[in-house]
């Protein structure tokens, strides 16, 4: 199921121009709408085209209210089941909660270094982007 927003959750990121959601969809599905003619309450986000969301999940793990979900696939909890993660600095933790009551939480290490410490080519020699006006290169045109 695609994701849909939490309206009583949901701060349309302190009327921000581009919304923590919308930033991050792989898909551009995620919309604020300022004026509630969509949702009903203004600056709201929602998804704009649910029958194309890829349920990756990057909204509901971005939002920092946590007023994003999507339905968990039926692998890893059964219907009726809410997962809503909390992101920490190096780690993630997933609240999923049955739809009996029962609440469970798994927490997983996100990264291995500290933020802003990664070094893109550790070790290896940097890219020659000359390289990629060369015949060869896949999806070069001019
Ligand atoms: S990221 Fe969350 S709080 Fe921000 S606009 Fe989207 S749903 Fe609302
Ligand atoms: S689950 Fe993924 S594809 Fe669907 S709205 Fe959220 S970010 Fe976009």
């Amino acid at each position: 199921m695609p994701s849909f927003v939490i309206k009583e959750k949901c701060d349309g990121c302190k009327g921000q121009d581009k919304t923590a959601c919308m930033y991050i969809c792989p898909h551009d599905l995620m919309t604020l709408d300022k004026d509630g003619s969509e949702t009903g309450t203004e600056m709201k986000a929602y998804n704009q085209e649910p029958e194309q969301c890829w349920e990756c999940y990057n909204c509901v793990k971005i939002c920092p209210q946590q007023a994003i979900e999507v339905r968990a696939y039926a692998d890893f909890a059964p219907l009726g089941a809410s997962v809503i993660p909390m992101r920490g600095t190096d780690s993630i933790m997933w609240t999923v909660k049955f739809r009996n009551g029962v609440l469970k939480r798994f927490k997983f290490p996100i990264r291995l270094v500290p933020e802003g410490s990664v070094d893109p080519y550790a070790g290896k020699p940097e890219p020659n982007f000359d390289d990629i006006k060369k015949p060869g290169f896949f999806n070069y045109s001019l």
